[in-house]
């Protein structure tokens, strides 16, 4: 059998391996427009923060691949697809036949959309060498502008912070992460990004950026305000990289629809990650899910079916986890706003910088949001997808030292 795998990022890493495990003779290719081998995007602003060092970065050595016999085509770009030849065919003219292929490309920043651009020192961080751009620059800058409101928004403000820039951090919202945290949460965050000495501006986003000689000088920002910047940050959300799936007869929305065993629309093919659109069974509809967990457990579930099992993945919900210096913040599921009829459990010591609220519809957990305490985060996503009835345990959630993981145990989940 010949599997070809589009993107060697969590997604395709791990379909790779599985695939390799399930069969151990079949050929099996991974194309990436990333030279790099596999690593982890979420240990990139560590890495510019100074940190870790840059091996740590890696989830796998360039070994790997041929000690697995996987073939690694890195620095290559696919251009399009030819279903019905079951064919790939490389943006270099070389065409790549499959039995089974993966789609696995992930997603990119989203452009910021506004006068100024384009100039050099606006910056995005995705890849391995945006991170590198970005500890060069910061060596020769003394002064930068973030903008974005959620997880890589934050994560960025801190990279520019910690490479000693005085940093603005511009959020559109009236406070951190709404979609993900509520009025709490976001002040628990908050209160960290100021003791760090980050300059947050609540419902304020950028105009025009300002430059001389095609450098980023300044930021105008939406109340009309000039700042100073060397760098401006953008993170402003992320688009699926589905370009090169046009007329290739893919059903494809925000990302590539698939069904609960990864399969698209086209016969042979299967998406997973980041580009991928599957079931919520939370919300009753298909959705993009934008995470390192989500990434694996696809890819591994797509090569499962890839390779002929009947593998059900039992839907997807989001999940997001993430440590803003030091303070540990995790969002499961809904919130309040896409289920306002749940009933809300708290638990809050301000003291400790611990918050917690688990929303229960209909005897279900349905979401939760954690900070200060997450280390069940897991065990809490894992209740939410699989729609554990916890009516009875509602007591238990309410208790302080719960922890979500010894009810897994409980109820042989884990
Ligand atoms: C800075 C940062 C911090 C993050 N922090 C967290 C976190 O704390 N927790 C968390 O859960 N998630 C986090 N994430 C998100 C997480 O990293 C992603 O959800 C995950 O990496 C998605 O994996 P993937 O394999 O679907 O896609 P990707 O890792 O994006 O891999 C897709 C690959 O496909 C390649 N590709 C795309 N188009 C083509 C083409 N036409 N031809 C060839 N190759 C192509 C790309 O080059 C890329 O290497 C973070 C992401 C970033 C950028």
């Amino acid at each position: 059998m010949e599997y070809l795998i589009i993107g060697n990022g969590g997604a395709g890493l791990a379909a790779a391996l599985t695939l390799r495990t399930m069969d151990p003779g079949a050929i099996i290719t991974l194309v990436d427009e990333e030279e790099h081998p596999c690593y982890y995007r979420m240990r990139l602003p560590d890495y510019i923060c100074g940190w870790k060092d840059r091996d740590s970065v890696f989830y796998v050595r360039e070994e790997f691949y041929r000690e697995k016999k996987i073939h690694f085509l890195g620095g290559r770009k696919v251009a399009r697809l030819r279903p019905q030849n079951r064919q790939v065919e490389l943006e270099d003219g070389e065409v790549l036949g499959y039995d089974r292929l993966l789609i696995s490309s992930g997603a990119r920043p989203r452009d910021l959309p506004v006068p100024g651009s384009q100039l050099d020192g606006v910056v995005y961080l995705r890849t391995l060498d945006q991170a590198e751009d970005i500890i060069r620059r910061g060596r020769v800058s003394s002064a930068g502008v973030v903008l974005g409101g959620g997880l890589l928004g934050v994560e960025l403000a801190r990279c520019f912070n910690e490479l000693g820039l005085k940093t603005h951090y511009l959020i559109r919202e009236d406070r951190f992460w709404p979609q993900m945290l509520d009025v709490t949460g976001s002040a628990l965050v908050e209160e960290v990004l100021k003791e760090k000495g980050i300059l947050l501006r609540k419902e304020e986003g950028i105009q025009e950026i300002l430059g001389k000689e095609g450098k980023v000088t300044s930021v105008l920002t939406t109340s009309g305000e000039h700042l100073q910047a060397d760098m401006v940050g953008v993170a402003i959300g992320v688009v699926c990289n589905v370009e090169f799936l046009e007329g290739s007869g893919l059903e494809v929305r925000q990302g590539v629809m698939v069904n609960d065993q990864l399969r698209t629309n086209v016969e042979g093919i299967y998406a997973a990650g980041d580009v991928a659109q599957a079931f919520d069974p939370v919300l009753g509809e298909h959705r993009v899910v934008t995470s390192w967990l989500n990434a694996l457990r696809q890819g591994e579930a797509a090569a499962r079916n890839m390779a002929g099992e009947d593998f059900a993945l039992g839907g997807v919900v989001p999940f997001n986890v993430i440590v803003i210096y030091g303070l540990p913040v995790a969002s499961i599921g809904a919130d309040e706003a896409s289920s306002p009829e749940a009933e809300v459990i708290r638990v809050h010591q301000p003291e400790r910088r611990i918050y917690r609220k688990f929303l229960i519809k209909d005897g279900v957990l349905v979401g939760a949001n954690l900070v200060g305490h997450t280390a069940d985060a897991h065990a809490l996503e894992t209740l939410v997808r699989r729609q554990v009835e916890v009516g009875g345990f509602a007591d238990k959630l309410a208790r302080e030292d719960f922890d979500a993981r010894t009810l897994i145990r409980e109820l042989g989940l884990d």
